[in-house]
């Protein structure tokens, strides 16, 4: 059995259970508020904090996880092997200043100062590289109120969208890490034989999830003569499907996969060709 960890609250837990049951591994808990579930015949998941699961992975705890790439990079574990970018969880971990400070780039921030974050690590790294020396004020969560409390003139703490940010005064002045959801995995508990057959599964399970996410399964009704014209529409994944529609001789139903952004455009293309009954539906796994 492998064990996998799977935060077990906050914003990745629900994608990342999701993921699972759409990749055939639902967790079988044996008891309701169980940290331990089984992950079909060959996986363990246990359910912890996504800040603990680079460190559970990188020290053999768990054989894989999923968690955060900014906590990965966080810990910086060379044990720790990235295996999918699962595309999910998307932020980013930015340094803010104050609204009324003239600092418009990292690099003009002042030797001293002082930068609360919850990622102490990649913010000494990041100013080390700049070659400007800070002092961290580590706090576990809302950052964005030190800079007002005289604390800390900056902050590097995490964003989706800023609005946090401009309603606590605060200002962007560059990014330090574009973070989404990962599979991990530790680089030698995967290196022996039986290991690297679940991992291949696993990977190759999880990633037909995430590929279909991007497709779109489409039918149409299109007249036969039109055929040449369809093709180049619908290149689907080797050239679109053509059914026969019974008692309809000059028609045939064309079926193919297409990208998720491309369904509005090809729709309006097929119309063009004369297409009736088009029907789109999601994939749930897609294997080329
Ligand atoms: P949690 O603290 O358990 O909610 O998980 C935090 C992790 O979720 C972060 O380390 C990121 O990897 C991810 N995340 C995704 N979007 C955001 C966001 N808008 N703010 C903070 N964390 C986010």
């Amino acid at each position: 059995m492998l064990r996998i960890a799977i935060p077990n609250k906050g914003r990745l837990s629900e994608s990342a259970l999701e993921l699972f049951e759409l990749a055939g591994l639902k967790p079988e808990f044996r008891a309701d508020r169980a940290l331990v579930a089984r992950l079909g015949s060959d996986f363990q998941a246990i359910f912890v904090r996504a800040q603990d699961i680079p460190e559970f992975v990188a020290d053999g705890a768990a054989a894989f996880g999923i968690t955060g790439r900014d906590l990965v990079a966080e810990a910086a574990r060379e044990e720790v092997e990235e295996l999918l970018d699962l595309g999910f969880g998307r932020c980013r971990l930015i340094v803010a200043v104050r609204e009324d400070s003239p600092v418009r780039d990292p690099s003009a921030i002042p030797p001293g100062t002082r930068v609360a974050t919850s990622f102490p690590g990649l913010a000494r790294r990041h100013f080390q590289a700049l070659g400007i020396p800070i002092q961290v004020v580590p706090v576990s969560g809302a950052a964005e109120i030190a800079p007002h409390l005289g604390v800390a003139d900056v902050i590097v703490d995490l964003v989706s969208t800023g609005s946090t940010l401009r309603v606590n005064g605060l200002r962007e002045v560059g990014t330090i890490v574009d973070s989404t959801a990962l599979l991990i995995g530790n680089r030698s508990a995967l290196s022996e034989e039986g290991a690297l057959r679940a991992r291949e599964e696993l990977v190759t399970a999880v990633e037909s999830v995430i590929r279909a996410r991007k497709k779109r399964y489409l039918m149409a009704n299109v007249p036969r003569a039109r055929l040449e014209e369809v093709r180049n529409v619908l290149p689907g994944i080797s050239g679109p499907t053509i059914v026969d529609v019974l008692d309809r001789e000059t028609w045939v139903a064309a079926h193919a996969v297409v990208d998720a952004d491309q369904v509005y455009q090809t729709i309006a293309r097929l119309k063009q060709l004369g297409a009736e009954g088009i029907l789109v539906t999601r994939i749930e796994r897609l294997m080329p």
